[in-house]
C-alpha cells in the first residue's frame, strides 16, 4: 500500500546534479523520482555513495534528454547521465514478470529461476516491488518533498530491519547476489536481517556459486571497501558464505592455527580505519591479505623450514590466484601487485650490501612494508624487522649505512656459525 510518509529529509542535502536530472525529466512530461540507497541513507543521515533516479521514460527517451549520457548494460539497461563530476544512474520503472515465462528480448530466466534479463517496463508501483529490500524502495520527489513508500520501508528503517520484498526464496533465486547485498547492508547500517529474509539465505546460500565471477568480484569489493569490512567478514562467516567466495582461505581458517583469523581481522580493521580517515586503500593489498592464509597453507612446510624461495612462492601464488579467480574474477591490475606484495615478504629480510637501498626504491615497497607490519601486528613474526624498516626509511644516509653494516656483520657471524656447525652435524650422521 502506498504511504506518503512523514520524514525529515530535506532537498538541501541532496546532490544538485541528481535533482536537476529529476527536474529535467519532469519538465519533459515524465514521472521521475530519486530512489534507492540514496534516500535510505539520507533518512539515516548518512552521506549517500551515489544517486539513482527512477522514471517512466524508457532508456532511449532518457538518453535523448541528456547531452552527456549513455545507455549501459544488457541484462538490466540503465542510462548514465553525467552531471558535473557525478554520474547519475537513471533507471526505467521495471514491471513484475509473468511467472517464470521468458519474454523474448526483454525478460529471461535460467532453469534455476535466475533472472538473466530484466527489461520489462512498468509503473512506479510495479517498480517498487521489483526492488530488493523495503528500505531500498522509497521514492522521493524533490519538487514537493514527498516520499512514496509502497512496501512499508519507512517502518522497517525505523525498526532497523532489512526485509526482502515478496517471497524471500523466489527473490534470492531470481538474483542470488541479493543475499550478499543483505549482508552488506547489515554490516553497513547495523540493521538486523528480518527472520524470513535471513532463514532463506541459510537455505539458498550455495546459489552464490553460480554468479559470474566478474559480478561476484564487484559485489565483494563493495562489501570490503566501504569502511565496514570487519563486520561484513563476520557476517559472511556466520552465514557460511565466506567459504563459497574464498574456498582456500576458509579451509585455512578451519585449520588448527587461529593466527589466520587474527591476521584477516587485523587486515580488515586496518582497511576500515584507513577508509574512515580518507587514506588510500587498494584492492590488491586487501586481496593479498585475504589470500595470505591460503598461500601460507599451500607453502606450509617450506615456510617452517625457511626453504621457501621466490620460485616456489611464485608457483604457489599463481595456483592460488587461478583457483580464486574461478569464484571472483580479480583483474590482472590487482593480481600482479598482489604477487609483488607477497614476494616482498621474502625480500624484506634480505638487507645486506645494497639490497636495502634497492628495496626502498621498489614501487611496491610501501605496500610490502605495510603488509610486513600487519603480519607482525597479528603475531606471525616477531616485531623486529618491521621496526628496522621503520627506522631505516627516515634515517640519514650515514645512519642507514651503519644499520646495513650491522645487519651484514650479524649475517657474517651467523654464516660462520653455520660453517662451524656443519662438520659437527656431519659427524652425527
Ligand atoms: P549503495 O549504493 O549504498 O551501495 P544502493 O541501495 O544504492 O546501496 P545500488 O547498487 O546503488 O545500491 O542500487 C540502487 C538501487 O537499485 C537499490 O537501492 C535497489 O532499490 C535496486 N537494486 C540494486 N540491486 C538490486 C538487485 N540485485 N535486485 C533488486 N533491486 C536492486
Ligand atoms: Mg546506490
Amino acid at each position: 500500500m502506498l504511504k506518503s510518509g512523514q520524514h525529515n529529509l530535506s532537498s538541501k542535502k541532496i546532490n544538485s546534479g541528481a535533482v536537476k536530472v529529476v527536474e529535467q525529466l519532469q519538465l519533459s512530461g515524465y514521472e521521475a523520482y530519486l530512489v534507492g540507497g540514496c534516500i535510505r541513507d539520507l533518512m539515516m543521515d548518512i552521506k549517500p555513495k551515489d544517486f539513482d533516479v527512477a522514471t517512466n521514460a524508457t532508456p532511449e527517451q532518457a538518453k535523448q534528454l541528456f547531452h552527456r549520457s549513455r545507455i549501459i548494460g544488457r541484462r538490466f539497461q540503465i542510462v548514465h547521465v553525467r552531471a558535473g563530476s557525478e554520474i547519475i544512474e537513471v533507471t526505467t520503472f521495471r514491471a513484475q514478470h509473468t511467472g517464470t515465462k521468458n519474454q523474448p528480448g526483454k525478460s529471461q530466466h535460467s532453469s534455476k529461476g535466475m533472472l538473466l534479463r530484466d527489461n520489462i517496463f512498468g509503473s512506479v508501483g510495479e517498480d517498487a516491488i521489483r526492488r530488493d529490500f523495503t528500505m531500498n524502495a522509497l521514492y522521493y520527489c524533490p519538487q514537493n518533498n514527498n516520499i512514496f513508500d509502497y512496501t512499508d520501508g519507512l517502518s522497517d528503517i525505523n525498526n532497523r530491519l532489512i526485509r526482502i520484498i515478496g517471497n524471500a526464496s523466489e527473490r534470492y533465486r531470481e538474483d542470488p547476489v541479493r543475499m550478499l547485498r543483505a549482508l552488506r547492508f547489515s554490516a553497513k547500517l547495523g540493521f538486523s536481517i528480518e527472520e524470513g529474509s535471513s532463514a532463506a539465505i541459510h537455505k539458498l546460500r550455495l546459489l552464490l556459486a553460480d554468479i559470474p565471477p566478474a559480478r561476484q568480484f564487484d559485489e565483494v569489493l563493495k562489501l570490503f571497501m566501504h569502511g565496514y569490512a570487519l563486520a561484513g567478514f563476520h557476517l559472511l562467516r556466520e552465514y557460511k558464505i565466506f567459504g563459497i567466495l574464498f574456498p582456500a582461505t576458509e579451509a585455512a581458517l578451519e585449520g588448527e592455527s587461529n593466527y589466520y583469523l587474527k591476521f584477516i581481522e587485523q587486515a580488515l580493521i586496518n582497511t576500515d580505519k584507513r577508509i574512515r580517515t580518507n587514506q588510500r586503500v587498494t584492492p590488491a593489498f586487501l586481496f593479498a591479505a585475504l589470500l595470505w592464509p591460503a598461500l601460507k597453507e599451500r607453502e606450509g612446510k617450506d615456510h617452517q623450514t625457511e626453504k621457501v624461495n621466490i620460485f616456489s612462492l611464485h608457483s604457489a601464488a599463481g595456483n592460488i590466484i587461478t583457483e580464486q579467480c574461478q569464484r571472483l574474477a580479480i583483474p590482472r591490475r590487482f593480481t600482479l601487485p598482489m604477487k609483488e606484495i607477497w614476494e616482498l615478504q621474502l625480500r624484506l629480510p634480505r638487507r645486506a650490501g645494497n639490497q636495502a637501498f634497492k628495496l626502498l626504491t621498489n614501487k611496491r615497497f610501501r605496500a610490502g612494508y605495510d603488509f610486513l607490519l600487519l603480519r607482525e601486528d597479528a603475531g606471525e613474526i616477531q616485531p623486529e624487522l618491521g621496526h628496522w624498516w621503520t627506522v631505516f626509511q627516515d634515517a640519514e644516509e650515514a645512519d642507514q649505512k651503519e644499520m646495513v653494516g650491522a645487519v651484514q656483520s650479524l649475517k657474517n657471524k651467523s654464516s660462520k656459525k653455520s660453517i662451524h656447525k656443519k662438520p659437527s652435524s656431519h659427524q652425527k650422521t
